[in-house]
């Protein structure tokens, strides 16, 4: 599907092998697949998970996360093709959720304190202060922790939620239209990106002028709808 005018493709749930231990994709072997598909960037979103590190290490994974960032962008910028910083953090407390971020910088990561550490909203009123949009990967998935109860009590300490192009979370991409639109939250879409099979082409257009996390954050920030698309299915929400 086309960009409308003005816009550029992305997917915003991307995982590459040097960081994420469930990817068997490199940065390189990423930029060559997207590029083949039409999309013109993504945003890396490697994971930050309690089994993956104890707190006291947290600074030290994150400079890995920004060396694989800065590999994908040197193998990317001469294709012109657009690599923004991102994260996915899984939480624990209150509920077990995966959490996408959106306009985090090398500071803000190599500042943070340890990021699975936290409470839902904690990471909320940390990501709120310096700026970084806060957007619940796959909504439907570990159970459901979006279920109309847990919402009640946590969609204040959120922005958004996720069209997650995963085949299994796919099938409720109606199911987070409807809860986003109810509880006035933000829908990105991303494909969750793990490897060379993950073939479904889904994503969000974003404006030809975000060319960083923070110009992505700044967008979703002020936008009063997303547009996304699931193969050749054009979506504005809410
Ligand atoms: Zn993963
Ligand atoms: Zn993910």
């Amino acid at each position: 599907m086309e960009a409308p005018k003005g816009m550029i493709k992305i997917d915003p749930h991307v995982h590459s092998s040097g960081v994420s231990k469930c990817s068997s994709a490199t940065v390189q072997a990423i930029v060559d697949m997207k590029m083949s598909q039409g999309y013109d960037g993504v945003v890396l979103t490697n994971h930050c998970q309690p089994w993956y590190y104890e707190p006291p290490f947290h600074t030290i994974f994150m400079r890995k996360v920004i060396a694989e960032y800065k590999e994908m962008q040197a193998y990317a910028n001469p294709l012109g093709f657009r690599v923004l910083l991102g994260l996915e953090v899984t939480l624990s407390k209150p509920v077990f959720a995966d959490w996408l971020l959106y306009g985090v910088t090398e500071e803000f990561l190599l500042q943070s304190p340890c990021l699975h550490a936290l409470t839902q909203e904690e990471l909320f009123n940390y990501c709120k202060e310096h700026g970084v949009v806060m957007v619940q990967a796959h909504p439907f998935r570990h159970g459901g922790a979006l279920k109309e109860r847990m919402l009640n009590t946590y969609t204040d300490f959120m922005h958004g939620i996720e069209i997650n192009c995963t085949p299994c979370d796919l099938e409720n991409w109606e199911a987070v239209v409807e809860t986003a639109k109810k509880y006035a939250l933000l829908t990105t879409c991303g494909t969750d990106y793990h490897s060379a099979d993950r073939t479904f082409r889904g994503g969000t257009f974003v404006p030809d002028w975000v060319f960083t996390a923070e110009d992505l954050a700044k967008y979703l920030k002020e936008t009063s709808q997303t547009e996304i698309f699931l193969e050749e299915k054009y979506l504005k929400l809410p």
